[in-house]
C-alpha cells in the first residue's frame, strides 16, 4: 500500500530536524487500558495536551514499505512527567502492514484501512482521556493528576496503543510518535489535512463514487496520492 507513503516522507523530513527519545515496545510496561472511556474533570486534570487553545494533530499512516522492523515509541519534546502545563500535542502512528492487495480486492483493503483507523477510538489508557476528531485529524488529551503522580509516560501509553494495533492480523509493526515540541506540532498540520483528504476520498469511493476521473471532485487527491487511482479503478473491476 502506497497511499500514505508521500505523507510519511513529508513527516520524516520534518521530524529529522529534531532528536527523538526512542523506546522499544515493552510488554511489561503497558499502561492499563480501562476498556471504556473515562471522564476526567477539569479539577482532576494535571494538564491538557493539545486542548484549551493549544494546537493538536493526530493522524495514522499505513505502508507496506519495510520502514522499521520492530514495535516502538518515539517522543519528541517533553515526556509526560516533564510537562507542567497545557501544551501543543501531536500523535502520529505508522503501521507497517502486509500487502492489502487493494488492486484486486479493494473492498477488503477498505475494511482493513477503516479498522486501522478505528483503533484510535478504542484505546482508553487510564487517566488519559483522549478526544479524537476524525473530521479535523486532531487529538486532544486530558491527563489526570493521579496518573502523573503514578508515573505515567508516553512510552507506557504508546505500548497500550501498540498492543491494540497488533491485534489486527495485517499489522506487522507499529511506531507511535508523541510530539510536544510546539514548532513541530504546528508544522505537521498540513500532513494531517492530507490524511483527511485520503480518508474522505476512500469513503466516497466506498460509497460508490463513479469512476469518471474527468468529472471527479477527488481528482486533485488522486493526482497527488500514489495508489489512490489504482484503488478506485481496481474496485470497479
Ligand atoms: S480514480 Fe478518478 S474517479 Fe476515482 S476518485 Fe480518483 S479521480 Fe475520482
Amino acid at each position: 500500500m502506497k497511499l500514505y507513503d508521500g505523507i510519511i516522507s513529508d513527516t520524516e523530513a520534518l521530524l529529522a530536524q529534531y532528536e527523538p527519545r526512542i523506546f522499544p515496545y515493552d510488554r511489561d510496561r503497558i499502561w492499563k487500558d480501562r476498556g471504556v472511556s473515562e471522564l476526567i474533570l477539569l479539577r482532576d486534570a494535571a494538564f491538557e495536551l493539545g486542548g484549551r487553545g493549544h494546537t493538536s494533530v493526530g493522524y495514522l499512516c499505513a505502508t507496506t514499505a519495510p520502514l522499521f522492523d520492530r514495535d516502538e515509541v518515539y517522543v519528541y519534546g517533553p515526556d509526560l512527567p516533564e510537562i507542567t502545563g497545557d501544551t501543543d500535542f501531536a500523535k502520529i502512528v505508522y503501521l507497517v502492514t502486509d500487502d492489502l492487495r487493494e488492486d484486486s480486492d479493494s473492498e477488503a483493503a477498505f475494511r482493513t484501512i477503516r479498522n486501522m483507523n478505528f483503533v484510535r477510538y478504542h484505546v482508553f489508557p487510564a487517566g488519559y482521556m483522549a478526544r479524537v476528531s476524525s473530521e479535523s485529524n486532531e487529538e486532544q488529551v486530558r491527563v489526570s493528576k493521579k496518573v502523573v503522580r503514578a508515573g505515567i509516560r508516553f512510552s507506557y501509553v504508546g505500548a497500550t496503543y501498540i498492543r491494540k494495533y497488533r491485534e489486527l492480523p495485517e499489522v506487522k509493526h507499529v511506531r507511535v510518535i508523541f510530539i510536544t515540541e510546539p514548532s513541530l506540532v504546528a508544522a505537521l498540520r498540513p500532513n494531517a489535512s492530507k490524511v483527511d483528504d485520503i480518508t474522505k476520498t476512500l469513503t466516497h469511493i466506498l460509497d460508490g463514487l463513479p469512476t469518471d476521473c474527468g468529472h471527479c471532485s477527488m481528482k486533485a487527491v488522486c493526482d497527488e496520492v500514489e495508489g489512490m487511482r489504482e484503488l478506485h479503478l481496481g474496485k470497479k473491476k
